[in-house]
């Protein structure tokens, strides 16, 4: 390996900034070279790029989002963007890449793992729905965005006696809703895995009210329903007075936090360590906190699933 490619793509993360800077670290390192392609695959497919150098990636461990900037491309869905995008890497002699993004980037890697182009797989997503890893990189930022959001609202909750839906993000996975609905002290939690019970629901809140509880608060993953609709339905049934919170983008947002600073740092340095070795069609992942790598094909395979343990426990101290 002389010179490796590296992109961004798909929804944002707090933290793809830093996975770029180990990627590009590491392999200077290593003394290869690190070409960075603008705006995910279709910066790819229209040959978008620009050397990285050591001093490129100064300056961006603590921003969100991402400096190579983000895309949703269509045509790589297509063996002909495919192709493209592969002739591209030729043309410009990169012998691998290493693509920092969520489920969909990762059928796009896999994709060009299928065609013979070696491609490695860093997790970038606030989802934490990939395979192969128990954390993706923007996760942890994302939770503390919205346990910052449920500790605001529980306080004008307590003074209105007002029961809150926050709507979180997580259109197939209840991982953010799980989590920071466990850490934020939810009442009720509820997950796309899931399905909702309304009359449990009820029965939560009435119970809470008569023991003196003075407000209540349910988090809702984006793909259960919205909180507007589950609020409605709430307030036809019983005397509850409910108000909604919608999270939306802000989640996607800020500096990334310490664990995923380093989380991105260990991801991004790993993927570049397995192109150096030669090894191509790789996902990496954390299990356990340590580095782990599958077949990206294989990992694809799999399907993410709840922390069912968790999920319970969530329940357990929310009686
Ligand atoms: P995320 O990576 O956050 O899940 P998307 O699902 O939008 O985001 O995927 C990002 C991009 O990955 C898409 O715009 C497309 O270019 C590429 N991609 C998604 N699915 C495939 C696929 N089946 N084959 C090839 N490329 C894909």
């Amino acid at each position: 390996m002389k010179r490796i490619g590296v992109l961004t793509s798909g929804g944002d993360a707090p933290g793809m900034n830093a996975a770029i800077r180990a990627v590009v670290r590491k392999a200077i390192y290593h003394d290869i070279e690190v070409i960075g392609v603008v705006g995910g695959y279709a910066g790819l497919i229209s040959g978008n790029f620009k050397k990285l150098e050591v001093g490129s990636v100064g300056d961006i461990i603590h921003r969100g989002g991402t400096f190579l900037f983000s895309a949703r491309c269509e045509e790589f869905k297509t063996k002909e963007g495919q192709q493209k995008g592969i002739e591209q890497l030729k043309k410009h002699n990169i012998d691998g890449l290493v693509v920092i993004g969520g489920d969909g980037s990762y059928m796009g890697a896999k994709a060009l793992t299928e065609q013979g182009y070696p491609c490695v797989g860093v997790p970038g997503t606030i989802d934490n729905d990939i395979p192969g890893t128990e954390f993706t990189i923007g996760f942890d930022t994302a939770l503390n965005t919205v346990i910052d959001a449920i500790d605001k609202i529980r306080d004008t909750a307590t003074s209105h006696e007002r029961t809150f839906i926050i709507e979180v993000m997580g259109r197939n996975a209840g991982d953010i809703a799980l989590w920071a609905g466990l850490a934020g002290g939810a009442e009720t939690i509820l997950i796309p895995e899931e399905i909702y019970n309304l009359e449990e629901i009820i029965t939560r809140l009435k119970k809470g009210s008569e023991r003196g509880k003075k407000h209540s608060i349910i988090v809702v993953a984006e793909g259960v329903n919205s909180g507007v609709e589950i609020g409605r339905q709430i307030e036809e049934n019983t005397d509850f007075d409910t108000r909604v919170s919608v999270l939306g983008h802000m989640q996607r947002g800020g500096s990334p936090t310490a664990a995923d600073r380093v989380l991105a740092s260990r991801l991004g340095a790993y993927a570049v360590e397995l192109l150096v070795e030669g090894k191509g069609g790789r996902a990496v992942g954390i299990e356990k906190n340590n580095l782990v790598d599958y077949d990206i094909i294989e990992a694809l395979g799999r399907k993410h699933t709840i922390d069912n343990n968790l999920y319970q426990l969530s329940k357990e101290l929310s009686i």
